[in-house]
Parts: C-alpha cells; structure tokens; sequence
C-alpha cells in the first residue's frame, strides 16, 4: 500500500474519515496563502480534535516519516502554514481544538486549546471582567496557538509585552508525538529550565502547542485615543517619552503613522472627516486605558498633549474616548471647531491595516521589521532608502504619488 494510503486509512481511525481531507476542493483553503501569493500541496489535511487525537496523528507521522505543517487560522505572513510543492507533508489543522477551559479570576489565568480564535478568548475574558491584552488587526481569524507559535506582538507591546510575556504554561505535542504537560498557571515559577519559551516562537518546527494558559489583567474602565500631528519620528520617540513619564503604566498603545498612511485612509474612505485642516508629515495614535474613569482618563492625556503643544514637541493634536465617537475633539486652542475625529480612529483602530481594494495591498508592497524604540528615527530613513535601492521600488518611490508606506507599532 502506498505511504499515502496507509496514512490516510490510520489517520481516519484516529480522526474520523471526516476529518482527513484529501479531495482537491477541500483542501484548497488549507494549502493557499491567505494572501494568495502561493499555493502548496499535502498528501492530506488532517483535523484532530484533541491533545490525544494529536499526539496520535503527529506519531504516525514520525513513524512514516511524514512531515506535518501545523496550521491555525493561517493569518501569518510568511507562508508558515502551507505545505510546500513537495507534496509529502500533511496540514494539521488546530482549528478543532477550540475550547475555552478555565477561568480563574483570583489567579488570573485561562486555560485554552490552541485553535481558539484570539477573538474568543478575549470576548470570553471581558465576559469575566477581565482582560486578556493581546490585540491585532487579524484577531477575528488567527487562532492563540499561531499567536503563541509566532511570539505575536500586536498593539499593545508597550505595554503587556508580545504573546510569550501572555503565557505562562502550555501543553505541548512533541515532534515524536508525546505530551508535554506544562499547563501550570504558576506566576512565581523558579523551577529549572524553561522549555515553554523554546516552544513559544518556534513556528511549530518543535512540537505542537495543544493547549496554553494565559494571563489575563484586569479590564480597564476606559479606553481614551489621541491622534497626534508630529514634524518627525524623533519628535514621535520624544512625545512618547513625555506621555509616558506623564500617564505610565496607562499608556496602552502607542503607532507612529506617516503622511501617506493618513492620505491612503482619505483616499479608500473618502466620507471620513479628515482630522486636521493642514498636513502634517508623521502622526503618533495614543491609547490610554484608564481604570479610573474616562473623564480622568482624557484629563491625563489632555495635560500631557497640552505640554507636548507649548513645548512645540506636537504641531496639533485631538483627544477623545474611544468608544464615543462624537466626543474626539481638538486640543489646539487654534482650531475650536474641529469635525470629530473619534470616527475616523475608529475605523483606523490602533494597528488595524486598511483593506486596499480587492482586499489586497496592491500598491504598497509590504514587508515587517523590529527595531529598538531609539532607532526608529534612523530606520524610517533607512528603510526609505532600502525601499528606493529596489528597482521595481525605485520606480514606485520616485513617482511621489506613490512614496513609501512606513507604520510602527511601539
Ligand atoms: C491583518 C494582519 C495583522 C497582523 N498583525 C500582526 C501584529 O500586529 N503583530 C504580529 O506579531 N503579527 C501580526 N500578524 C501576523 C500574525 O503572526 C498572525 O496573524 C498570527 O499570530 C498567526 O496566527 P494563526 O493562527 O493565523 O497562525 P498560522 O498562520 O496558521 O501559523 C503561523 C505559524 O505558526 C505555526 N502554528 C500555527 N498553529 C500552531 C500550533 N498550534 N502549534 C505549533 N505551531 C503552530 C504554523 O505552522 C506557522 O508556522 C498579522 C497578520 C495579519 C493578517
């Protein structure tokens, strides 16, 4: 019998028949980058349904010498979650591994199956009160163990740290197909090595996460944004400082947008008011989550924008609650009657990428660096450079109305 065969009749003993995809148009959505950039293949797409379902599946494949791709809600960038051309893989699809176990509010901790949606999680921690931080524009689809096997950072780094600072124990399917047990939700742990953080970040090259227990905070009362007009990213490093030392621990979410992200919004949501009557070169978008009151929350932001303004650190700025959208308003004593602004942060949300048409980003293309918070202000030069010394770039960067599309999220 073939290798395929034989893999296909004891996954189907071991998953159900149901669960083993192998028909081409089934397994279509599983083998194409969600971008579409690429399109592998696999001898199946296998759909367990627990730890134990797992474990069984990744042995047989060790034993076969088969190589598995495990997949989550394929949201990442970087073809991790497709099979290959090969053709010799199976897709393990987390996806039915999707229950939310414990909460322990006293201990603040959740217990999760790695294919629960981030969404899920963080709808079933705000249910509790709570709140679990971790916060990015594919959060409807990516799934905790595709955040955890990508050390995801999100919007709220600054603050809460990227998803390994999220988790503090998890339960591993190792590549030889036993269970790794670690599903500790012990904060003070001082115990030996810590195998958790090799796994987290691994991209599934070293076992498959089946189950996490994360951290969870408690919800703030409120969520307070400002959009900031800045002349530079430096000024951009110096504002966060000021806010920083001003709002501390409060300041949850902090991205530094240029020109051309502000004009992109204008051009694909032409009904959204503008927020300033002048251009201004970069923008920083603040959050503040206030556990003391929104009115608070606004003073705090208020004071500490109004000291940027008279230090000539910010050119303008508007602040508001975000979750009102009538209430954004400018701070500038300049412009009093600024149309409300809340609306277009809204639709902006901190992070949140803007759909180009035909859902793709056609003219910008698109690439993710990290950088140490001090040399943004050089990278935005460098990179814009970088950019320009591609020739098919050079070509997009010398047509101004096409300059470099460049965001941070700090
Ligand atoms: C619109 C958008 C915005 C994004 N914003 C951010 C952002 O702000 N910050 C950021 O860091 N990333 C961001 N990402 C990328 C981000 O890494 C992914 O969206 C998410 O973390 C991946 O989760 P997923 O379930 O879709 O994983 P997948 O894409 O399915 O898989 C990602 C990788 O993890 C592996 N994997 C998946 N599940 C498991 C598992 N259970 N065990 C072992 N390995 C596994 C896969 O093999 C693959 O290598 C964004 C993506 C999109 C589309």
């Amino acid at each position: 019998m073939l290798i395929t065969d034989h893999l296909i009749e004891r996954c189907s003993h071991i998953v159900g028949a149901a669960n083993v995809l192998v028909d081409e148009h089934d397994t279509a959505p599983y083998l194409t980058d969600w971008r579409g950039r690429f399109t592998g293949r696999a001898r199946a797409v296998v759909r367990p349904a627990s730890t134990a379902e797992t474990a069984a599946v990744v042995r047989l494949c060790a034993e076969l010498r088969v190589p598995v791709v495990p997949q989550g809600g394929r949201t990442g960038l970087v073809l991790g979650s497709v099979p290959d051309a090969a053709g010799d893989a199976i897709v393990l699809s987390l996806r039915r591994l999707n229950r939310i176990g414990a909460i322990d509010t006293f201990n603040r901790t959740m217990t999760v199956e790695a294919g629960c949606i981030l969404q899920d999680i963080q709808h079933a921690a705000a249910e509790h009160g709570m709140l679990f931080p971790l916060s990015l524009a594919a959060e409807g689809s990516c799934t905790i163990g595709g955040n955890l096997s990508t050390n995801a950072g999100g919007t709220g780094v600054l603050r809460y740290g990227n998803t390994r600072e999220l988790c503090l124990g998890l339960e591993v399917v190792t590549a030889q197909g036993d269970v790794w047990d670690a599903l500790r939700g012990l904060r003070k742990d001082n115990t030996g090595y810590d195998l958790r953080d090799l796994y987290v970040g691994a991209e599934g090259t070293l076992g498959v996460i089946t189950a996490a227990v994360l951290k969870l905070f408690p919800q703030p009362k409120a969520a307070i944004t400002a959009l900031v007009a800045l002349a530079t990213p430096r000024d951009a490093l110096a504002l966060l400082k000021l806010v920083e030392a001003a709002c501390g621990p409060t300041l949850t979410g902090y991205e530094l947008m240029s020109d051309v992200s502000l004009r992109l919004v204008a051009a694909h949501f032409p009904d959204l008011p503008q927020p300033f009557p002048e251009r201004y070169p970069q923008y920083a978008l603040l959050e503040l989550s206030s556990h003391d009151s929104e009115a608070h929350g606004v003073a705090l932001l208020e004071r500490a924008i109004e000291r940027a303004l008279e230090d000539g650190l910010a050119q303008d700025a508007v602040v508001g609650p975000s979750a009102l959208v009538t209430h954004a308003r400018p701070i500038h004593a300049q412009h009093p009657a600024r149309p409300p602004l809340a609306h277009l942060i809204g639709r902006l949300q901190i992070g949140r990428s803007l759909p180009m048409r035909g859902g793709r980003h056609h003219f910008f293309p698109s690439r993710s660096f990290s950088a140490t918070l001090s040399s943004i202000a050089s990278a935005s030069i460098r990179l814009s450079l970088a950019f320009s010394s591609n020739s098919a770039s050079r070509r997009r960067a010398s047509d101004t109305s096409r300059p470099p599309y460049l965001a941070f999220h700090l």
